[in-house]
């Protein structure tokens, strides 16, 4: 594999955010090298592989990824600590994806839009110059390389060392980081147009528990627990007293773990020469730990950041923070948003959340909104309506 010395980007990381942004970036004329650590885009999976249709219909029309499509009206169905079951009633749409060949594909768009895309690319630090990033150092094939480039996005995910190599403050607090454990089951009995979310302290104490249906009698059936939580008690435990109860006779075909950030997107996600985006910069959604198309939605506007910045001939943090600033119009205001729900929810206890979807269920089913859940929460937990003004601040 030859390299050029100079490049526009270069992108650490090959998940959905990493080839967006190589993808977009390419687009727009720029020389773009993406790196990914591993041998090949796309595995291994740690994902529910859930995605809200929307999202997905932001970048493409294609479908051939979509295992499953979730259209309106198909079911989402909550189950309280005590069994009680609560339909929701919704408008999305969602679907389940086959990530191995969904960010497969991504990296292919990547090189096809004229990025040169290398895997068993690990990128090992960072070059800077006066306070400037200009370029990253990299292993591949045994020999070390030092590339230069205009600007390099961090796109690294969870485990991200970019974000902490150009200075930022990355860690996480302990109750933000989400333990998730996930099996793909086989040979179960589930209903194939249902996504149900399980609730309690003893399933998936603040968090819950996922059974995303991929086929006939085959789901995503996984869990996330707080750090706090997880140090006594390992995610996985909780995900085997579930399936040993509820699917003894299942399969498991594949498993999977590995953390969610459901906090917020970090303070600040570029510096002079460097922007950081998906996991790496935090921009999960806090309640439901999805990150997908988050990260592409980062992505995208770190590629239009990334051109407008090389064009003016400027990537101080001065132009690149315009980043920062379209990201938190697109997304960022909604997930504070939601990192405040998230404590919200954290804070219920399990007798209130029986006793609500027991109300709600009495309720005519066209009533049984999540926004109606959330004022029954409120109407039961006065206290809680001091959050409110937070979630307008
Ligand atoms: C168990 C589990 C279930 C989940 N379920 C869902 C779900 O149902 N829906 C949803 O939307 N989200 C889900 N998520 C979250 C989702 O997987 C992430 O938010 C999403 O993948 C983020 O994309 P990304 O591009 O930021 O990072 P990633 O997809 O993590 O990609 C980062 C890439 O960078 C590479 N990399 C890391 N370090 C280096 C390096 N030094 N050099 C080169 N390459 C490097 C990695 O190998 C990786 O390929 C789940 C996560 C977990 C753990």
């Amino acid at each position: 594999m030859i390299f050029k010395s100079n490049y526009d980007v270069i992108i650490a990381g090959g998940g959905p955010g990493g080839c967006i942004a190589a993808k977009e970036c390419a687009e727009k004329g720029l020389s773009v090298l993406l790196l990914e650590r591993h041998r090949e885009i796309g595995t291994p999976v740690r994902c529910g592989e859930a995605v809200g249709i929307a999202g997905l219909l932001e970048f493409f029309d294609e479908s051939h990824w979509i295992v499953k499509r979730y259209r309106k009206k198909y079911k989402i169905r909550f189950i309280a600590p005590n069994g009680t079951v609560l339909d929701l009633n919704h408008e999305s749409e969602a679907a389940v994806l086959d990530r191995k060949i969904f960010d497969y594909e991504l990296g292919l768009m990547a090189a096809k839009s004229g990025a040169q895309v290398v895997t068993l690319g690990n990128v090992t630090g960072l070059l800077k110059e006066n306070d400037f990033v200009v370029g990253v150092e990299f292993e591949h094939s045994g020999k070390t390389f030092k590339t230069r480039s205009k600007i390099v996005i961090g796109a690294d995910g969870i485990e991200s060392r970019v974000g902490r190599w150009a200075g930022l403050n990355t860690t996480p607090k302990l109750n933000d980081i989400e333990s998730c454990v996930q099996y793909t089951m086989s040979g179960i009995n589930v209903e194939s147009d249902r996504l149900d979310f399980y609730f309690g302290k003893n399933i998936a104490p603040t968090g819950y528990l996922w059974v995303f249906p991929k086929g006939e009698n085959t789901a995503n059936v996984g869990l996330g627990v707080n750090g706090v939580i997880s140090k006594n008690k390992k995610a996985k435990l909780y995900l085997d007293d579930f399936t040993e109860k509820k699917f003894s006779q299942g399969s498991v075909v594949v498993s999977t773990c590995g953390g969610v950030v459901c906090g917020e997107t970090l303070e600040k996600i570029s510096v002079n020469g460097l922007m950081l985006v998906g996991d790496a910069a935090h921009q999960t959604n806090a309640i439901s730990g999805g990150g997908i198309i988050n990260a592409m939605k980062a992505g995208r506007i770190a590629a239009a950041v990334a051109s407008e910045a090389i064009k003016s001939n400027d990537v101080s943090c001065k132009i690149l923070s315009r980043y920062d600033k379209k990201w938190h119009i697109k997304q960022g205001k909604a997930n504070h948003k939601f990192y405040i729900i998230k404590g919200i929810i954290e804070s219920i206890e399990d007798d209130l959340l029986n006793s609500i979807t027991e109300k709600l269920n009495r309720l005519p089913f066209e009533k049984r909104t999540l926004v109606n859940i959330f004022k029954h929460v409120l109407l039961k937990h006065p206290k809680l309506i001091l959050e409110l003004p937070k979630l307008f601040s």
